[in-house]
């Protein structure tokens, strides 16, 4: 399984991506930092691998 990360642009702070595909929508969690991060936001190619492997990451 592989675990894409992003950089939020503003702060600097890493965030695994496969939380903003269950969230979405997610608010920085960067200390003071008011950006926002998109599932949509991401490159395409991430999008597809977090569409194409769904099943792999669901925690039930
Ligand atoms: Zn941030």
């Amino acid at each position: 399984m592989r675990i894409e990360t992003i950089t939020c642009p503003d702060c600097g702070t890493v965030l695994a991506a496969n939380v903003l595909e269950s969230e979405r929508v997610l608010k920085c969690p960067g200390l003071e930092c008011e950006a926002v991060h998109r599932f949509a936001d991401l490159p395409e190619e991430v999008q597809r691998h977090y569409e194409t492997n769904a099943d792999s990451y669901r925690m039930d």
